[in-house]
């Protein structure tokens, strides 16, 4: 695939002269992301910032625009392309992604910064994309706060926000999920859809795969106050209300879910006047069948459980809710089950848990007996009924992580290839610091050090 740039800074037209161009996009990328933002920005920063530009650049490709090597299009130096070793690097490690909705690429506009509010692109320019919705950017809010920005027209990435959040853990998936409402990333150039967060998810048995969906909770006083935890369990929930309907819960409407009519779902500052945020919910869309919405990034604290004796679930525990029904229709207790069996098994394979290992996978009755959650009884008022038990649901959970581990894995899209990088080895520890200091000086901020023999 090639894009044709006209150059006009001197430093390109030096290279390439004052005709069009044809140049391979993914080399032109290489060339736009260092322009674009610094090439000290944390990588998965630099991934976000590539994979929107490739699909900016591609859709013009497509449409046989002629591009320019100003902002006007997107910043292009040939002389970065060649001296921006991390920059490359994103792009190498995205190369053919891009992000799409409904199946088509979409139009990939970004800015330097929105002024703490993504903007919603019918209110910029005339034309309006489902994609570009208003609502506050926490990031850009925290980047301004930290050294100011002036805002742009702020319709789609702010370059900011993402580097800040990049920078405090959230990975680049998640960065565009967040700026492009309902946009999937799709590799090879928008042609094969297996990038999205389901990714290496094994096939459970019986062809069945949980219906993984995100619409992060970006608007509850949680997810705005950023706490991030790692991982140390899983603690289930169910909701005690008689309403299996994800809209319920989860909102705004995004054409799966349905309309909430009394927009009580928990995507706002505090759901019914609570500190209340999960980070997943599983239960039915508006055709009925069954979904699981992740609703705050697994890594951020969540508030599900309040605390007891020993402390708090939500500073340990990944809150996974399942939406209840009248608790006797076995057939939606059945597909719920099983949806938060294979959530469960994801969560473990992603954070190396073990669910049969003590107070790692547990339901809130069994957190409040260990004195870490508030006393309330799910999900054991429930699951007995129909035969099931948190007993059995670890088994389950762990069933599915060793036939993952056994059979080789499904439809393996790409081989996984590990890139060790390393500068050095020192016998003198503060040798080994001093190295540290200069690799980290010169942008490579998540260096370490590792002891080994
Ligand atoms: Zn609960």
């Amino acid at each position: 695939m090639n894009v044709t740039i006209r150059m006009t800074r001197a430093e390109n037209i030096a290279q390439f002269g004052t005709k069009p161009v044809e140049i391979p996009i993914e080399e032109y990328l290489c060339g736009v992301v260092p322009a674009e933002v610094y090439e000290s920005s944390h990588r998965e920063a630099l991934k976000a910032q590539a994979v929107a530009a490739r699909t900016f650049a591609l859709k013009r490709a497509l449409a046989g625009t002629i591009m320019d090597d100003t902002t006007s299009f997107q910043a292009y130096r040939y002389g970065l392309a060649t001296s921006s070793p991390r920059s490359r690097q994103a792009v190498e490690e995205t190369a053919g992604q891009v992000l799409c909705y409904d199946d088509t690429i979409i139009d990939c506009f970004y800015s330097a910064s929105n002024g703490g509010l993504t903007k919603r692109s019918g209110d910029v320019w005339r034309k309006h994309y489902p994609y570009y919705v208003n609502k506050t950017d926490p990031w850009d809010i925290a980047a301004n706060a930290e050294k100011k920005t002036k805002a742009s027209h702020g319709v789609g990435i702010s370059q900011i926000g993402a580097m800040w959040a990049a920078k405090n853990g959230v990975p680049y998936n998640e960065i565009l999920a967040f700026y492009y409402d309902g946009a999937v990333i799709v590799s090879d150039y928008g042609k094969r859809r297996n990038l999205d967060i389901e990714d290496n998810t094994p096939e459970p048995e019986g062809g069945h795969k949980m219906n993984l969906r995100k619409l992060l909770f970006v608007n509850n006083a949680c997810y705005k106050a950023g706490k991030t935890m790692p991982p140390k369990g899983i603690m289930v929930h169910s909701t005690g209300a008689n309403n299996p309907n994800l809209r319920r819960y989860v909102g705004p409407d995004d054409g799966l879910l349905g309309k909430n009519q009394y927009n009580n779902h928990w995507n706002q500052d505090k759901p019914g006047g609570r500190q209340v945020c999960v980070h997943a919910f599983l239960g039915k869309l508006a055709d009925g069948s069954i979904a699981t919405y992740q609703t705050l990034p697994w890594n951020m604290r969540g508030w599900h459980c309040a605390s007891g004796s020993k402390g708090s679930g939500n500073d340990t525990h990944i809150s996974i809710e399942i939406c209840e029904d009248n608790l006797t229709d076995a057939t939606y207790f059945n597909a719920v089950y099983k949806e938060a069996t294979e959530l469960s098994a994801y969560l473990c394979r992603q954070y190396n848990l073990d669910p049969a290992k003590d107070g790692v996978l547990i339901c809130h009755a069994e957190g409040y007996k260990r004195g870490i959650a508030s006393n309330h009884a799910d999900v054991m008022h429930w699951f007995p009924k129909h035969d099931k038990s948190m007993d059995t649901f670890r088994a389950d959970v762990k069933k599915l992580l060793d036939a993952a581990s056994t059979s080789p894995a499904p439809t393996p899209t790409e081989p996984k290839k590990l890139y060790r990088v390393q500068v050095g080895a020192f016998s003198v520890k503060t040798n080994a610091d001093a190295m540290l200091a200069k690799v980290k000086a010169a942008g490579f901020s998540d260096a370490f050090i590792k002891y080994g023999e």
